[in-house]
């Protein structure tokens, strides 16, 4: 069974809709794009093709020599595709979480957050290295369960073509919609730096699983959203892009006196350090709320 690739086939509108936020923009002059930013930005999502092309057969491979053992065979009547996207997008919301919580993955995912400006151009700003930190292992269950390979990428596809149009500032909020989906309002929150809104609103597609686990957090209009990372790297270059976190990571193990603590730099969160010479999202929260505790 042939299934489309639905990222190549949304490519060019993805351009095509970059092209006219930017125009409109400048012509009503709320424009939110820097040339700068906006250029390194497809170049990442660029980058981001090519190594898929030729790093997706890491994933590929485990997917096919797992895929003998499966529990099930759903076969691909339309139902199983719904439920797969789904099941899919829940995997997701799980990558999405440990993306931001575990450095190993927050290495590849921090390209997609180190903009600080937000746009639709913001959305093609992804990883080069998504295979090599093996991301796909969080799909590896869908496909243990039954799900055939060719549904399990598809609907990975729209999953991640839903989330286009979500970088934008130029939708506010969207009604009962903000119950069930994950909209630009709540992925405004995802992308920002302000300490009320770091590490919530982990959706792909639906926000359900934000509520249902208790990482649900709403934009709020008096809290204009800071965005980028909290410490920002300041660089177009996409190569400091792709690989600054990766150096970063094995700097920090190169340097360890103790496996607890190569352990702790490639396990736990972001800004971990054994001394808390750096802070975690967790100890920049606490800090805050400490502090307007105090006013
Ligand atoms: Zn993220
Ligand atoms: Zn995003």
């Amino acid at each position: 069974v042939n299934f489309p690739d639905p990222v190549s086939l949304a490519t060019p509108a993805f351009i095509l809709l970059v092209v006219i936020e930017l125009v409109m923009g400048r012509w009503n002059g709320t424009s939110r794009y820097e040339a700068n930013d906006t250029a390194t930005s497809l170049l990442m999502g660029f980058g981001s093709v090519v190594a898929g092309i030729s790093l997706g057969f890491i994933g590929y491979s485990v997917f096919t020599l797992a895929a003998p053992y499966a529990l099930f065979d759903f076969g691909y009547a339309w139902p199983v595709i719904v439920i797969c996207f789904i099941a899919d997008d829940l995997a997701y919301y799980v990558f999405h979480r440990a993306a931001h919580r575990v450095r190993w993955f927050w290495a590849s995912h921090v390209i997609h957050h180190s903009s600080q400006y937000y746009n639709l151009s913001t959305a093609l700003r992804q990883t080069w290295t998504g295979p090599l930190s093996l991301n796909f292992l969080f799909r590896l269950p869908l496909v243990l369960l039954g799900f055939p390979l060719e549904v399990v990428f598809f609907t990975a596809g729209i999953n991640l073509v839903y989330q286009f149009w979500i970088h934008t500032e130029t939708i506010d909020r969207l009604g009962p919609l903000e119950w069930v989906m994950n909209t630009p309002s709540h992925h405004r929150v995802h992308h920002a730096t302000n300490p009320l809104y770091l590490d919530s609103n982990y959706a792909g597609t639906f926000i359900i699983w934000d509520r249902m686990f208790g990482t649900f957090v709403e934009e709020r209009h008096d809290e204009p959203p800071v965005y980028g990372i909290v410490a920002n790297i300041a660089t177009f270059n996409p190569l400091r892009v792709a690989f600054h976190e990766w150096i970063a990571m094995f700097k920090d193990i190169s340097r360890s006196k103790s496996v607890k603590s190569i352990f702790g730099f490639i396990f736990a969160p972001p800004g971990w350090t054994p001394d808390k010479s750096r802070e975690t999202t967790d100890m920049i929260k606490a800090r805050w709320r400490a502090s307007k505790l105090k006013s």
